[in-house]
């Protein structure tokens, strides 16, 4: 039997296995809107990323969050979303 420690995530940008604490999680919400979920608790379909600019970064150019959760993100929503994500980003330093 394999013993784990502390459940991780992958993070869809860099692929990288992490604790939960290092990520941060955005969820679908049954109206196919994308929110940034800090507490993890939200229910729905979920993405995890890293609490890190470039990993944000990589996201957005490659539109990974908008195909993991196969739903359209509008440049506004975009917009905020990042604004919350370095909000968080910020609060970690
Ligand atoms: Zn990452």
């Amino acid at each position: 039997m394999k013993v784990k420690k502390e459940s991780t995530r992958t993070c869809i940008s860099c692929r990288k296995s992490r604790t939960k604490v290092e990520l941060v999680r955005f969820v679908r919400t049954p109206d196919s809107k994308i929110i940034l979920d800090p507490s993890g608790k939200i229910s729905g379909r979920g993405a995890y990323i890293c609490l890190d600019e470039d990993c944000f970064n990589e996201m957005k150019k490659r539109k990974r969050l908008a195909k993991e959760l196969n739903v359209e993100i509008d440049n506004e929503r975009a917009v905020e979303l990042e604004e919350q994500f370095n909000e968080l980003v910020k609060k970690k330093r």
